[in-house]
């Protein structure tokens, strides 16, 4: 369906560092961020089986919503010119006079953008009803949903028995009820979450069935360093140090947050020894070019 996707460009990183050598920890990380420079990482896995779907279906375009950084918009637009399905993105806010790099990019993939208020954009409802056209196939925020979920489900085929514990970014949730399907009974997914949203669990919770619940699974709340995208400098020179020591890029919004808390539960012996962690980078990395020029050294 999209030909620039190459599944063999993801591979496994194995960090080294005393902190959790000495524990007897492995510590894997799963690169799917190298799967694509736009549909990057989660964000192909959770858009493969609704854009099958919109295909099967006959529709001849994908409609979406996101803010003005959205990692799933500027994935949605490229993804749907290679398919050859037409896009739009319902967008949280005002237009602004400057774009930003991923909405600029997304219009350059052909995506027709369509501003809406933040407190319109509250009510997805409304604006599904208000903009009603019957060759619209909707996706919901982020890819959240049960296609979502089993496109992320795959991306456990990377994954074996050894691990012990997988890690992953959360915002809608969505990859980490796909993960949790996923899993084997011994294995233990562990959400970070980006936002101050500690409803989320329930959100997550809604996309497993009876047997999936029973799974070993937590979301740990304390790792949004103040909120959604926010980045204090502390966060900035923790990126630069894991870029420093391990060659691992991050972004901003999730995947610096995901890699602090891994070290952290490292750290305060979270783990018991002889653990193997596969902490998932997602991708994510073009929101980091709506940094100042030269923030970061990747
Ligand atoms: C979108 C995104 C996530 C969050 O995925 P959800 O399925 O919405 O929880 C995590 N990491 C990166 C890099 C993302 O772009």
């Amino acid at each position: 369906m999209i030909s620039s996707i190459d599944l063999n460009k993801i591979f496994v990183q194995t960090l080294k560092d005393d902190l959790w050598i000495n524990k007897s920890i492995v510590v894997d990380v799963l690169r799917i961020d190298e799967l694509h420079p736009v549909i990057s990482g989660n964000k192909w896995f959770k858009l493969k089986y609704y854009l099958k779907d919109a295909l099967d279906k006959g529709f001849g375009t994908i409609v979406t919503f996101g803010g003005a950084y959205s990692n799933h918009i500027a994935a949605t637009a490229f993804a749907c010119k290679e398919a050859g399905l037409k896009s739009v993105g319902i967008i949280r806010g005002e237009e602004s006079k400057n774009l930003s790099h991923t909405l600029s990019q997304a219009r350059l993939d052909g995506m027709q953008l369509i501003f809406v208020s933040r407190n319109d954009f509250k009510n997805e409802k409304n604006i599904k009803t208000r903009l009603f056209n019957p060759d619209w196939y909707w996706i919901n925020t982020g890819g959240y949903g049960l296609n979502g979920a089993r496109g992320a489900a795959e991306i456990f085929n990377w994954i074996d028995d050894s691990h012990t514990h997988i890690i992953c970014a959360t915002g809608t949730g969505t990859m980490m009820a796909g993960l949790i399907k996923a899993a084997k009974n011994h294995q233990t997914i562990i959400g970070i979450n980006s936002m101050k949203n500690i409803e989320l669990i329930d959100d997550i919770k809604s996309l497993l069935c009876d047997e999936d619940l029973q799974k070993n699974f937590v979301l740990l709340n304390d790792y949004h360093f103040g909120g959604f995208a926010k980045h204090p400098v502390e966060l900035i020179n923790f990126m630069k140090d894991v870029w420093q020591q391990y060659q691992l890029p991050t972004d901003i919004v999730y995947t610096s947050k995901l890699i602090y808390g891994a070290f952290d539960l490292i750290e305060k012996n979270y783990f018991l020894e002889n653990s193997k962690l596969m902490i998932i980078h997602s991708g994510g990395l073009q929101g980091n070019l709506s940094l100042p020029l030269n923030s970061l050294p990747f």
